[in-house]
């Protein structure tokens, strides 16, 4: 099931922040949301990071985003990611690629991006540290796993996990920070909380097996929708487009292809 025959009846309205005032409205409701969720939790909202996704976002607004207090940026595709950082180079924000890489992209990652979230492959792996080499920096790193088994989602399918973890120390520019998925997309929230229970139970077995592959055993999951249930679960970045910015109209086919 994917979220545009789903959900979309019983999705929040997002609408569009067009000043600064408004992007610091949004920022402050979303935090507070965050600390209420870590309460319920048991858990320090401290040890929560809120990482604002502007993809399909236009600079100016972005510039706004980063006036109201954003200092790090999630962006899904590398070549948007790549403009942008360009263009707002004035900015003191860092930027965050958060979708699937393909290699030949890898050259462009390693040059502007200081977060890498969704590595699913030992080829990207290569590729990312080969650049990073000759680049001479190192690059903090998430996994991506598939915990919903839909094939139209990136990752690595839990079982693969341990192993490919255990390849990783080889590849030396990448540094290990932990875990990121996304949830089925679904209004059934106990199968949501599934997938973030599953990942934080992949992430308690790494670290009981083999903690020095899994870094800080950081979670990266939970997005407007869901960051609530993952915080819930355990999650310790949650990545917020939609709740911050405001609805998108690009539909979220274009990011998860269809199988
Ligand atoms: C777009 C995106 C998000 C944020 O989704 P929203 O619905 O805008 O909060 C989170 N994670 C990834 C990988 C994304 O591409």
């Amino acid at each position: 099931m994917d979220r545009s025959d789903s959900a979309a009846g019983a999705e929040p309205q997002y609408p569009t922040a067009e000043s600064v005032a408004d992007f610091e409205h949004n920022i402050a409701a979303v935090q507070s949301r965050i600390t209420a969720a870590a309460e319920r939790a048991g858990r320090d909202a401290a040890e929560i990071r809120l990482l604002p996704v502007s993809k399909t976002v236009p600079e100016d607004r972005i510039r706004l985003a980063v006036q109201a207090g954003c200092r790090s940026l999630g962006e899904n595709k590398v070549q948007e990611a790549k403009r942008k950082h360009g263009n707002l180079s004035d900015l003191d924000v860092s930027w965050s690629v958060i979708g699937h890489l393909q290699t030949n992209k890898a050259k462009e990652v390693a040059a502007f991006a200081s977060e890498f979230q969704a590595l699913d492959s030992l080829r990207a792996a290569e590729a990312l540290d080969r650049r990073l080499q000759m680049a001479g920096h190192e690059l903090d790193v998430f996994v991506q796993v598939n915990t919903s088994g839909e094939e139209s989602k990136f990752g690595l399918p839990p079982g693969e996990l341990p192993g490919f973890l255990a390849q990783l120390p080889q590849y030396t520019a990448l540094r290990v920070r932990g875990l990121m998925t996304l949830a089925v997309f679904t209004p059934d929230t106990s199968r949501v909380r599934g997938c973030f229970a599953l990942l934080r139970s992949l992430r308690d077995r790494a670290r009981a097996e083999s903690p020095e592959l899994i870094g800080p055993g950081e979670l990266s999951m939970g997005m407007s929708g869901d960051y609530e249930t993952a915080i819930e679960e355990g999650a310790t970045v949650v990545r917020v487009g939609q709740a911050i910015f405001g609805a998108r109209a690009v539909p979220d086919s274009h990011y998860w292809p269809s199988s």
